[in-house]
């Protein structure tokens, strides 16, 4: 289910992946997007729908399957330089802009896939299309990588982590209330990515600045970060690291 005006997005067909959602506004850092409604299904059984991109995880109970013929924040594609991360709220998990996001770029998601093994190796399925500068090949990352998200989703589902929320093959209904925005402040476990389409931002920084000062202005402003004085060009945060062109 969308959160936001429906005149604020549309959906259409990409060259390579399917469906996708694009912006038809400007949305602003931490605006919530939706909530990823479907069905609830046991994560423990079997089912065909698995596999597939439209399986989001809940709690340790619970999976919640989109239904591709319904318009819902499930037709957001993933990409290795997403805008949007996720929020698990009251046993849901709901999308909001990681940063500013400009009118006509695609809405995305890192689907955080888990490794089919150790590593973060690719799969015939869930080989990455998104053609970013950071792109990995896959929708899968390493186990080691899911620590900080798992904390969050502790943390924040709270009694919802281990909880069933409903009978399984049930619909997951809407809240009766969303939050409109998640702070600023929110944890800086996810990497973060400027828009690849619009001109970098001139910084007149002599000195680079810390990575929370690199983030909040990525954040806000959506634009890669130009330092002319230092040479450099600062497209993202990765790992905690500035990801830097020279
Ligand atoms: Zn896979
Ligand atoms: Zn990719």
């Amino acid at each position: 289910m969308f959160l936001i005006p429906s005149d604020w997005y549309q959906i259409k067909k990409t060259t390579n992946r399917g469906r996708g959602v694009f912006a038809r506004h400007d949305i602003v850092a931490g605006t919530v997007i939706g909530d990823y409604l479907g069905t609830i299904m046991d994560p423990k059984k079997e089912n065909e729908a698995r596999d597939g991109l439209y399986t989001m995880v809940g709690g340790t109970t619970y999976d919640i399957l989109g239904n591709p013929d319904t318009e819902g924040i499930h037709l957001i594609n993933h990409s290795c330089a997403n805008n949007c991360d996720l929020y698990p709220y009251q046993g849901h998990v709901l999308y909001f802009a990681s940063r500013k996001i400009f009118q006509g770029e695609e809405i995305t998601v890192n689907y955080w896939l888990y490794a089919p093994g150790e590593e973060a190796t690719t799969c015939n399925m869930h080989v990455c299309h998104c053609e970013a500068r950071n792109c990995t090949g896959t929708m899968h990352h390493a186990i080691a990588q899911f620590d900080p998200l798992e904390t969050l989703w502790k943390k924040n589902f709270g009694v919802w982590y281990q909880k069933n929320i409903g009978p399984y093959q049930t619909k997951l209904l809407p809240l009766a209330d969303y939050p409109r925005s998640i702070g600023k402040d929110y944890p800086n476990i996810y990497d973060l990515y400027a828009s690849e389409t619009k001109p970098s931002l001139k910084q007149s920084d002599t000195q680079l600045p810390p990575i929370s000062e690199l983030r909040k202005r990525i954040r806000e402003t959506g634009q890669r970060l130009a330092f002319p004085k230092l040479g450099l060009t600062v497209f993202g945060i990765e790992k905690g690291m500035a990801l830097v062109i020279k």
